[in-house]
């Protein structure tokens, strides 16, 4: 796709000369693959996931869990391996590797997508075993491989990098993090300045302090250097960027640098992904809540659980027109969010799709839109794209400015993987086998193989019963974004309720392409309810678990499909760990990962109720962390014995 292509990614300055010309033949090369991919049919439901690591350095000595920037040594080992394997006939390729923003951080994925039979699920956990195996292969001694949302002590006073750097380089100018903690290829450090330059200003990233009973109030926090004197934008955090009774961070790092657990799928035809991009753009919230794992952030307990705001700020490259605050003069719109977020409308041809479900204000390129249109897209495809093409590409190399649109997709590319959305509609590759996809991108990864099985596992299956039951998960979309913000408060699964349609299955069983699979205690389950278009607030524990009579629940829903399926006993009993596992953090039984961490630090003898995650703490949570993952300790509360 070329986004690591290797090239001379140009600056902002030159890169802006460009921005029409890479938007113009971005969408010449849309409608061409659109054209030729419009009718391609392929195997349903294949699936990959996507895990995020982290490679941590304990440093026993002075007790110190730190960020370990070896990574691109050790991504070179890996990447030698999936290149031999995949020369020689006689090997498989068993895991694929990708850089990541952090120069701490990897991205695993199978080495091949997963099938479309119930059985291949099984093989997801076997998987993710066999990836964090092969990292570690190539870790030296006092390394270890984790998989957590956010680095607890990235950017704070002290050592957190091994080796250890100053903060302050010219790329990103933290006063937090030096530069070094991001990736040295060109894309990542480009991407960084220029968001940084288009912008106009640092970006400012402000979660709410968790105030504990010894938390100053307000909270100013006193590690910040107000007064560094190095670059301009260091006036910045006294000028009203960092907020009191916030946690402030100035990096796109802070964001970028978190990990996360993300699944693609592949779908019968276009309609279908349409279809499904809609429906799990609704579960992207509930999803978040859910494996919620991120309660710290530079060092400080938050009053959040979740990454997704701290990246939507770490990437807001808007400009203070385009975020409302000045008349619009050198800019074309006023934009509502970051170009990370949640997705501003839904797309599929389904006729359940009422228009007033699309019911944010759309802000999109209204020539883009008619281009797009005059060439025979529909209008709510139209106004995806043109709504997508409202972003500059930010990272532009000078050796593939001029392309052959009918056979690249680089600048479309470039717009559609900047527009990083809760849900992905990603069209089918030039010259490939592969089909029209959806991503789902809002999940937190977890810190055992076997728990982000267990969501990978129940997505996709909830995949499944959206296609054959032809559920109907919509709300407005408005309200879809209530949810988002909803997810990010403390202990959300268990203290807040989300939007949720009442009634899933309108017209699912007379548009359901294989009514014979929904066994009869579904049946009766999916005619009670009413037919009207209506939804609620519910609990993620109803939502997920259903209650009497009043909401079936996905899992009951699930469980129907299964009975339905005819799956053998030992396959049917590896499901029902992972769905249990899921049912019983939605319930509550089972802590979420940020009730987990957050529980961890304030139990911590060394804890001073100040909202203060010290080195000390940070480095036992690793220790703890790095026995979890390998299954020598057990948490009740937290894994009640899944981990084995
Ligand atoms: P991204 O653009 O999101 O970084 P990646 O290329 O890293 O996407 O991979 C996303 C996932 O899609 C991987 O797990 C991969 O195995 C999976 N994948 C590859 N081909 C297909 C396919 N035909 N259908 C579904 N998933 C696929
Ligand atoms: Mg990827
Ligand atoms: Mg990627
Ligand atoms: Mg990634
Ligand atoms: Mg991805």
């Amino acid at each position: 796709m070329g986004l690591l292509s290797l090239g001379t990614p140009l600056p902002w300055g030159k890169s802006q000369t460009y921005t029409e010309l890479i938007r113009h033949h971005g969408i010449e090369q849309f409608l061409a693959l659109y054209n030729k991919m419009k009718d391609k049919k392929t195997e349903c439901l294949l699936f990959g996931d996507e895990v995020e690591y982290m490679v941590i350095f304990m440093d026993h000595n002075n007790k110190n869990a730190k960020l370990s920037l070896r990574v691109s040594e050790i991504y070179s080992e890996l990447a030698k391996e999936e290149a031999e394997a995949e020369k020689d006939p006689k090997k498989t390729v068993q895991s694929g590797w990708r850089p990541e923003y952090g120069s701490y951080m990897l991205e695993g994925t199978p080495g091949t997508p997963f099938g479309n039979k119930i059985a291949d699920l099984t093989r997801v956990e076997s998987s993710m075993k066999l990836r964090r195996q092969t990292v570690m292969k190539y870790l030296r001694a006092n390394e270890t491989v984790v998989t957590v949302t956010s680095f607890p002590r990235l950017g704070c006073l002290g050592e957190f990098l091994e080796p250890h750097f100053e903060p302050g380089g010219p790329v990103a100018k933290s006063l937090f993090v030096p530069d070094e903690v991001i990736n040295p290829h060109p894309r990542f450090p480009t991407l960084t300045a220029n968001i940084r330059t288009r912008r106009g200003s640092k970006v400012a990233i402000n979660m709410p302090i968790f105030h504990d009973t010894k938390t100053p109030k307000p909270f100013i926090d006193p590690t910040i250097q107000w007064n560094r004197d190095k670059y301009p934008e260091d006036k910045e955090a006294a000028s009203g960027a960092a907020l009191p009774d916030h946690i402030y961070m100035d990096a796109m790092c802070f964001g970028m640098g978190s990990c996360c657990l993300q699944i693609t799928f592949q779908t019968r035809t276009v309609s279908d992904a349409r279809r499904l991009y809609d429906q799990l753009a609704t579960l992207a919230p509930i999803m978040l809540a859910l494996t919620a794992a991120a309660p710290i952030w530079r060092g400080y307990l938050s009053d959040t659980d979740c990454r997704w705001d701290v990246i939507a700020s770490s990437v807001d490259d808007r400009t203070e027109e385009e975020r409302g605050l000045e008349p619009l003069k050198k800019n074309k719109f006023v934009i509502n969010k970051s170009r990370y977020d949640s997705i501003d409308s839904y797309i599929s041809t389904d006729a359940r799709l009422k228009q007033e479900y699309n019911d944010l204000p759309l802000v999109y390129d209204e020539s883009i839109y008619k281009r797009l249109i005059d060439n025979g897209i529909d209008d709510l495809l139209a106004r995806h794209v043109a709504h997508l093409f409202i972003r500059d590409p930010l990272v532009i190399y000078d050796e593939l400015l001029y392309q052959d649109d009918e056979t690249s997709t680089d600048h479309f590319e470039n717009i559609q993987s900047t527009n990083w959305q809760t849900v992905r509609f990603k069209p089918p590759p030039p010259n490939s086998s592969i089909g029209w996809r959806v991503e789902f991108r809002s999940m937190e990864v977890q810190i055992t193989d076997f728990e982000n099985a267990a969501f990978a596992i129940f997505i996709a299956l909830l995949t499944r019963i959206i296609l054959v039951y032809g559920l109907n998960f919509y709300i407005p979309i408005s309200k879809v974004d209530q949810n988002m913000g909803i997810a990010h408060k403390r202990g959300a699964v268990l203290n807040e309720e989300f939007w949720f349609r009442k009634s899933i299955y309108d017209d699912a069983v007379s548009s359901c392409r294989k009514t014979s699979q929904i066994s009869e205690i579904n049946r009766a389950n999916l005619s009670n309810g009413s037919m009207s278009d209506k939804w609620e607030k519910m609990t993620i524990n109803q939502i997920i678990n259903g209650d009497d009579g009043h909401f079936i629940g996905l899992i009951p829903l699930i469980k129907g499909y299964l009975d339905a399926s005819g799956i053998d006993h030992d396959t049917r009993r590896q499901l029902d760990r992972y769905l249990d596992l899921v049912s019983k953090r939605a319930s509550g039984k089972l802590a979420t990962t940020a009730t987990w961490i957050r529980e961890f630090v304030r139990s911590h003898p060394k804890y001073n109720y100040d909202s203060v995650v010290s080195q000390e703490i940070n480095y036992d949570l690793f220790k703890l962390i790095e026995k979890l993952q390998t299954g020598q300790t057990k948490v009740p509360t937290f894994l009640d014995g899944f981990e084995i």
